[in-house]
């Protein structure tokens, strides 16, 4: 059994939750952040982010979430690698099971985030790491020289494609419908890339290979004609980048939270049903994922974490009220 009972307990350290901790840890919260594998979250496999103000031209990932990760640990964030395995949200103090530990807070903060979809054929699984892929700044570098294909029509697939084709002989997007899904100005940069070519109405039906990938079955939906794509002869190999969107990471949360689409039901301040249980970032309900909303999220569910603490809440128009009731009001004291 734990000792220690933390203002604030953060689940994932993405933008969402290393935003969290910055304004949790500003506001002398006591504050743990629980990741499971590695800092960042989604960010941490993506190539450029050009669209986050202040991020410095052609930074990646890693280069602003380094950053991110070092500005919550100078405001006295603890941090700890383990995965959480059970979470009993409804007492006043809220209690965690990790592989390796237990946890427990006033309040927690569930910043999960997503991991990316399979797109679902045969052979895929088999050939994660032999071929396939769901990174392009971790593997786009196994492919120089070589074909690439890039499953998916969204900002991811269509970003991603375009800087695979800094690597790739050629880069072909497939995707399942004869129109992007991804914003005008993105799609304008792949048009225009000369290494990028499109293969519209396709979806991958079978990955095929013996250790490595080396062959496989595109069907058109319009025709149901099915193409066999064989690696070239001298790469023996090809790459297959899937960016099919993603799933949230929710399913510990299931029995205790309200899910639509496996996404988290929130206020507009990151409230939960449960009292003193926010949410913040991509395992949200929300209509724009994107770091800048990430970030935001995880700075409103640190603020409402401390006002809930100190017994009070914030209200849209600036005032302050007393929360009546307020669970945490009730707790025996603890420590
Ligand atoms: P997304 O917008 O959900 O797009 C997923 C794409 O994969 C769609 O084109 C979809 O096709 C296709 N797809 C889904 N399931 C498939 C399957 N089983 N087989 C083949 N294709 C399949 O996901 P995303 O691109 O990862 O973006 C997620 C969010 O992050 C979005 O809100 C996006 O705007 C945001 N984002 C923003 C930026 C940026 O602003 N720079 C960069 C990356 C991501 P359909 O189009 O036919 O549905």
């Amino acid at each position: 059994m734990q000792d220690k009972i933390y203002d604030v307990i953060i689940i994932g350290a993405g933008p969402a939750g290393l935003s969290a901790a910055i304004y949790a840890g500003r506001a002398r919260l006591s504050t743990l952040l629980i990741e499971k594998e590695k800092d960042g979250g989604q960010i941490v496999i993506t190539a450029e982010i050009d669209n986050y103000p202040g991020s410095l031209l052609g930074e990646s990932g890693p280069s602003l979430v380094g950053r991110m990760v070092e500005q919550a640990e100078r405001f006295g964030a603890e941090k700890v690698y383990d995965t959480v395995v059970e979470a009993d949200l409804l007492g006043d103090i809220k209690r965690l099971k990790g592989k390796k530990g237990e946890y427990a807070a006033r309040s927690i903060i569930i910043a999960s985030g997503a991991h990316p979809r399979p797109i679902g054929c045969i052979g895929e699984k088999e050939l994660i790491g032999k071929g396939v892929s769901y990174c392009a700044t971790c593997d786009g570098a196994f492919f120089e020289d070589m074909d690439i294909y890039v499953i998916g029509g969204g900002d991811t697939a269509v970003e991603e494609a375009i800087y695979l084709a800094k690597y790739g002989r050629k880069v072909t997007v497939i995707h399942r419908r004869d129109q992007l899904r991804a914003i005008k100005s993105i799609q304008d940069r792949a048009f225009q890339n000369p290494k990028l070519d499109f293969m519209w109405d396709c979806v991958i039906t079978q990955l095929e290979g013996d250790g490595i990938l080396e062959k496989m079955t595109i069907k058109n939906l319009k025709s149901g004609k099915e193409t066999v794509i064989h690696a070239n002869e001298e790469d023996g190999t090809f790459g297959v980048f899937c960016f099919v969107g993603y799933i949230p990471e929710s399913s510990l949360f299931a029995k205790q939270l309200d899910l639509r689409n496996g996404y988290i039901i929130t206020d507009d301040n990151m409230h939960t049903e449960i009292p003193g249980v926010f949410a913040a970032g991509d395992i949200r309900e929300k209509s724009l994922r994107q770091v800048i909303t990430a970030a935001s999220d995880g700075a409103i569910a640190a603020m409402e974490a401390n006002a809930y603490i100190e017994g009070y809440c914030l209200v849209n128009a600036g005032q302050t009220i007393l929360q009546q009731p307020l669970a945490v009001m009730h707790t025996s004291p603890v420590g």
